[in-house]
């Protein structure tokens, strides 16, 4: 089956009670059992709930994995895959990590003795040299916030087989109909569903999919023993996000080209991340791994002022000022003042986070009413 094929119909199906299309919202905590014993596979709502198994077979189906698993936000799921760890265990991640990712890793499961190192993935020796025999997960993120660089999957995939860790992947930015991380040697995809899965800016969810039946038991043990579950109101909203995630993707794609493009030849504009331009740095890896390019574009204008920068957020009302990404509505965002303030001003510098540099999430309305949007900001 083809992906689109497959986000309708995986995981659902007509209700058997009442023939209802839609997967109920089975809004219970318990299961009436008919004799000891005997159940119909459902006993407690933070183990498993009908609406959260159907979202968690759908998910998996579109990431071509087979276990998936849904949990209260995107750093819950996060949570999960480093419980799987031990004190004395180390792991190696980028250094232009998600901001609340590098948060959970430094300031709570350090303390727990869990060791990171982050190094920029763009050179597979910075990888080779932090390996050690503790070493038990490598965590990539791909195309990274903001600068959208691209790490190779399928290099980190032969380090982390040869060396036998995991690899991680957040699949946030490029959804599985971008890029399936786990065809490419990935053993766990992770998701911020309140991002492109969602895609309509109502919900705050995080998934887990993975191919090993080894490792899917881990996971729904620290599901149900940490117990960051999340609801099936929210399972509901996000099945039905999926339902249309082909073609949300295909415009946010379609739309992210044109205004890099437009980008591109402003003369008030300097730098453009986009991968899908040829110029990006990252562009053959990003073509090798991805099936199109997404709608996360950033740039930077020309003498990288912070109040040109502040002035065209400002200006701009199609694209909304707003943290988040993914939805169907554009939004702008100045990452060195929001998103990523937390950082010291030289190392942002260093990860391209400059004064002027500006994070749009670009959205599914007509290309030509966000370009003028953007004209009139810019000019
Ligand atoms: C938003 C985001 C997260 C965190 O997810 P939440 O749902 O906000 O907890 C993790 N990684 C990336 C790339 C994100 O964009």
């Amino acid at each position: 089956m083809k992906f689109g094929t497959k986000a309708i119909h995986e995981g659902v199906s007509p209700d058997s009670a009442t023939g209802a299309i839609m997967t109920p919202i089975y809004q219970t905590s318990t299961y009436v059992q008919e004799g000891v014993g005997n159940h119909k596979g459902f006993q407690y709502s933070r183990t498993s709930n009908p609406t959260r198994s159907a979202l968690e077979a759908n998910i998996a189906a579109i990431e071509n994995g087979k276990y998936g698993a849904a949990f209260s936000s995107g750093l819950a799921a996060i949570d999960c895959v480093i419980k799987m760890l031990s004190p004395g265990d180390e792991v190696i991640s980028t250094n232009d990590l998600y901001g609340g990712t590098f948060r959970i890793f430094k300031t709570i499961f350090e303390k727990y003795g869990v060791k990171f190192h982050f190094v920029p993935m763009g050179d597979l020796s910075a990888v080779e040299e932090n390996l050690n025999e503790n070493t038990k997960l490598i965590w990539v993120e791909t195309p990274t916030n903001p600068t959208m660089k691209i790490i190779d999957i399928v290099a980190m995939g032969k380090i982390a087989k040869s060396n036998n860790i995991l690899l991680g992947v957040d699949n946030t930015f490029a959804t599985p109909y971008l890029q399936t991380p786990l065809d490419l040697g990935a053993d766990i995809v992770m998701h911020s569903a309140t991002k492109y899965l969602g895609g309509h800016s109502d919900v705050v969810m995080g998934v887990l999919v993975v191919k090993d039946e080894g490792i899917a038991e881990e996971i729904y043990r620290i599901q149900n023993s940490s117990g960051a579950i999340c609801g099936p109101m929210d399972c509901f909203l996000v099945l039905r996000g999926i339902k249309t995630l082909h073609l949300r993707m295909r415009e946010h794609c379609k739309n992210g080209k044109e205004i890099a493009e437009f980008l591109v030849k402003h003369p008030k504009v300097d730098k453009v991340y986009w991968p899908g331009l040829p110029s990006h740095p990252n562009h053959k890896v990003a073509k090798s791994q991805m099936r199109d390019f997404g709608g996360m574009v950033s740039f930077t204008t020309v003498g990288d002022k912070l109040e040109d920068a502040l002035g065209i957020v400002k200006k701009a009302k199609l694209f909304s000022l707003a943290e988040s990404l993914g939805g169907v509505e554009s939004l702008i965002g100045h990452p060195s003042t929001m998103t990523h303030a937390a950082i010291p001003k030289n190392e942002r510098k260093v990860a391209g986070i400059t004064d002027s540099l500006i994070r749009l999430s670009v959205g599914i309305e007509d290309a030509e009413d966000l370009i003028a949007d953007l004209e009139q900001a810019l000019n």
